[in-house]
């Protein structure tokens, strides 16, 4: 059994990731499983733009104690793997705009996110031929609006209509969903924890690691952490990354106590390692909802 975190290094992991990553960990070790780590590093223009970003955010989980198993895996160095996925699967080339979706899809889900229509799934040879030179096409895999149901740990039962979702950007850059899932198979991990933003794409991915001959990971898709006006946390909220709240005197361990204690395992003014709450946590009494950041 394998649990993972998977962090983009678009930008220093602030206390609403650290906090995900806490009790992806936790999880993992308390039930003696192994924990991966994986730099999901395909944006290639955001990443480029903070190379220093991914070195950051290992040196920060190990700076809290959370250790983990066998080498990290990159996804830029894993580009065949997806070309070998992609190729197994059913795809079709689209030629759409995002204008073009938007106007053709029925409402945004609540997350944003626009179901794909269909629309290039029936180009004929000679239609593709006519839009390639005006276009690069997006490689979307053809899903026949299979249904599945995931079972989230604390969300419970989460049935989702897959759509043709893309596997291949018309930038050339493999998709976030074939890449998670690919690797997430091939890293073998078991148990994902991350956060509920990422819970309607559960069903999506659940649908391709059964494509791919897998089985989905167990889900459990934490609260995020939000600030006091209850928006999302971002950086503009000041003090948010471990560097951050370094400058302001509160070292790792401080940080963890918080940490923990947004969890329900211990109060802010203990002194605890990642030892200590691993000692403490059960899974069924962990507070896994949204977290409220009032700053240290
Ligand atoms: N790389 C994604 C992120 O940082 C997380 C992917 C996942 O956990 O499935 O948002």
């Amino acid at each position: 059994m394998v649990g993972r975190f998977a962090p983009s290094p678009t930008s220093a992991l602030h206390v609403g990731n650290l906090r995900t990553a806490l009790a992806a960990w936790l999880m993992a070790r308390h039930a003696g499983r192994g924990f991966v780590l994986r730099v999901e590093d395909l944006d290639v223009a955001r990443v480029a733009a903070a190379p220093e970003v991914a070195a950051g955010q290992l040196a920060d989980l190990a700076a809290l104690g959370l250790d983990h198993d066998g080498p990290v895996m990159v996804q830029s160095e894993r580009l065949d793997a997806y070309a070998a996925a992609a190729a197994a699967l059913p795809t079709y080339e689209c030629y759409c705009t995002r204008r073009e979706i938007a106007e053709a899809a029925s409402a945004p889900h609540d997350d944003g996110y626009r179901p794909y229509p269909g629309t290039c799934r029936g180009l004929s040879d000679a239609e593709r031929a006519a839009r390639r030179p005006v276009r690069p096409p997006a490689l979307r895999v053809a899903a026949d609006g299979a249904s599945v149901t995931v079972h989230d740990r604390w969300a419970g039962p989460v049935t989702g209509v897959v759509d043709d979702f893309v596997v291949r950007r018309n930038d050339g850059a493999w998709a976030y969903n074939l890449a998670v899932v690919v690797d997430d198979l091939a890293q073998g991990v078991t148990q994902v924890v991350r956060g509920d933003d990422l819970l309607s794409s559960s069903p999506r991915q659940a649908w391709l690691a059964r494509r791919l001959g897998g089985v989905e990971p167990a889900y459990a898709h934490m609260g995020l952490v939000v600030n006091a006006a209850g928006q999302r946390l971002a950086k503009r909220d000041g003090a948010v990354t471990l560097a951050d709240l370094a400058r302001q005197g509160l070292d790792a361990a401080g940080v963890l106590t918080l940490l923990g204690a947004s969890l329900g395992l211990c109060t802010t003014d203990e002194h605890v390692t990642a030892a200590t709450l691993l000692g403490r946590f059960d899974p069924a009494a962990v507070e896994h909802g949204a977290w409220v950041w009032r700053g240290r």
